[in-house]
């Protein structure tokens, strides 16, 4: 068993974060398992060293330790650019120049469906789709407008439906589950949820030349991790790895999904609240035992 902590050093590490790297930590360390840090810094312009420091130390103070060398994700681009390769000659990616604003203002448009929310906000409505360059070698975003390459889910899942030597795929539905731990089996097992549900997400954005989706299913499995425990929060996110991993022929671990740690009015925890934050309860003199107990360990 390998598991993993996969932290953005955009803010101070909070309950729920403690949370899930000690469900992953303890899960590894009973089964005689090995537990990964991986520092998940694509987003430039957020990420910070000092929340590095802050996050590692938070980390030590509550008794994990971990593997090294600690992958950095800004240290691994060329391995998205070529999995971003491998999907544009499979003709499964488009350039989009659409802004926040133009995907809004196609949603409110009479003709569209009422909008869905899907895992990265509201579910794409298309409007670059009719953009592919047939896979043939070009740039990935060839106009100065382009911001993101999206993936075509519709084209992905019939890439899937259509090669032979797909290994067990399914009917790549999509089942959504509330709540409680899922198997990532789960999650393609009817319906046709994912076009509709998820839509085609953003897999590199022009300023960091990757996405959450991209880098977490490349340095998964070049981690080779067993097991992922993550929040209910990112269960849709799952389904769109499970996908990716299927296109780029990756193995797929098992998915934990854990409740979520809120705050007392039943709000989950963001980065954003401090007060949450472990460094605020190690200055109120709480100890690593006091964390386990807050979070239910
Ligand atoms: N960097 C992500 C986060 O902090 C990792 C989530 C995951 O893939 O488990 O939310």
């Amino acid at each position: 068993m390998r598991t993993r902590f996969a932290p953005s050093p955009t803010g101070p590490l909070h309950l729920g974060h403690a949370y899930a790297a000690i469900l992953a930590h303890d899960m590894a360390r009973q089964s005689g398992g090995e537990f990964l840090l991986r520092i998940e810094d694509i987003d430039q312009s957020r990420a910070r060293p000092e929340w590095e420091e802050a996050i590692l130390d938070d980390l030590h103070w509550l008794g994990l330790s971990w593997e090294t060398p600690v992958l950095r994700q800004s240290d691994n681009l060329s391995a998205y650019a070529s999995a971003l390769d491998t999907l544009w000659a499979g003709d499964l990616l488009y350039p989009c120049s659409c802004t926040r604003r133009d995907i809004e203002a196609a949603l409110i448009a009479p003709q569209e469906d009422a909008s869905v929310t899907g895992p990265d906000g509201p579910v794409y409505p298309g409007t670059c789709r009719g953009r592919h360059c047939g896979g043939l070698p070009c740039s990935l975003m060839p106009r100065p407008e382009d911001r993101h390459l999206r993936l075509d889910i519709g084209a992905a899942l019939g890439y899937l439906d259509h090669r032979v030597d797909a290994p067990d795929h399914g009917s790549c539905g999509l089942a959504f589950l509330e709540t409680g731990p899922a198997h990532a089996g789960d999650v393609f097992t009817s319906g046709n949820d994912f076009e509709t549900r998820i839509g085609d997400v953003v897999l590199a954005r022009r300023d960091m030349e990757t996405s959450y989706h991209l880098s977490v299913v490349i340095d998964d499995a070049a981690q080779g991790i067993t097991h992922v425990t993550r929040g209910d929060d990112l269960f849709a996110a799952t389904a769109i790895h499970v996908l990716l991993q299927r296109l780029l022929g990756l193995s797929t671990p098992i998915y934990h999904h854990h409740r979520l740690i809120r705050d007392a009015a039943g709000k989950r925890l963001a980065k954003r609240d401090d007060a949450r934050s472990i460094g605020k309860y190690r200055d109120e003199g709480a100890s690593p035992a006091d964390i386990r107990a807050m979070v239910g360990l």
